[in-house]
C-alpha cells in the first residue's frame, strides 16, 4: 500500500469563482496542491460532481504528479432532522466512498450509508469531534481529517495520511453510473 497526504475535501472551483475547469485552472490548483505538500486532493464542490471530474481528467493528462479525486458535497435535507446534514461522495472508477462531513450531533441514517466520517475539518472548527471519533470507532468507519478549503491557500490544513486502496476497498459499487451522485 501506498500511502499518500490527501486532503479529501476541498472546493477550489469556488474558490476562484467557479471558473471552467481548463489546463489553466486545474494548474493553479496543482501549484498550490504542490505548495502544501499534498500528494493530492479530492475536488468536492457542492451539489455537483461536474468540476471533479473534469479537474481529474485534466489533470491525469496534464499533471500526472498529483491525485485528483473527483467527488461531490451534497446537502442531504430531509434524512435527519439536524442543521449540518452534508455528505461527501468521492468516485473511485465504479465505485463511490462516502463519508459524513463535519458532524455537529448524532446523525445515524447518515451514518448508514457511510463508510468515512470527518473527525476534524479546518473550516467547521466548532464540529463534534469528539462525537466523531466515538461513531468512527464504534461503526468502523474510516476517520478523516480534511480542509474543506473554500479558499486556495487553505488546501492541506487538514489532510489524512492513507492510501487510495484502502478507500477503494471500503468503498461500494455505484449503482446508477448516469446520475452517479444520485446514490441514495
Ligand atoms: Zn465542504
Amino acid at each position: 500500500m501506498r500511502y499518500l497526504k490527501l486532503d479529501l475535501h476541498t472546493h477550489p472551483f469556488e474558490a476562484m469563482g467557479f471558473p471552467d475547469p481548463s489546463i489553466d485552472t486545474v494548474a493553479r490548483i496543482v501549484r498550490r496542491v504542490k505548495e502544501s505538500g499534498l500528494d493530492g486532493i479530492a475536488v468536492t464542490e457542492h451539489e455537483t460532481p461536474f468540476y471533479g471530474f473534469k479537474a481529474a481528467e485534466i489533470a491525469e493528462e496534464y499533471f500526472p504528479e498529483v491525485i485528483v479525486i473527483p467527488g461531490v458535497e451534497l446537502n442531504v435535507e430531509g434524512l435527519s432532522p439536524v442543521t449540518h446534514r452534508q455528505i461527501v461522495e468521492l468516485y473511485l472508477g465504479e465505485r463511490v466512498f462516502r463519508f459524513q462531513a463535519h458532524p455537529y450531533e448524532e446523525c445515524p441514517d447518515i451514518l448508514a450509508l457511510c463508510q468515512g466520517i470527518e473527525v476534524k475539518n479546518y473550516l467547521h472548527k466548532e464540529m463534534n469531534s469528539k462525537l466523531a471519533e466515538e461513531a468512527a470507532a464504534k461503526l468502523n468507519l474510516v476517520p478523516l481529517r480534511n480542509s474543506d478549503a473554500h479558499r486556495l491557500e487553505d488546501l492541506g490544513k487538514h489532510y489524512n495520511i492513507i492510501s487510495v486502496e484502502l478507500l477503494v476497498d471500503r468503498s461500494e459499487r455505484r449503482k446508477n453510473s448516469n446520475h452517479p451522485w444520485m446514490q441514495y
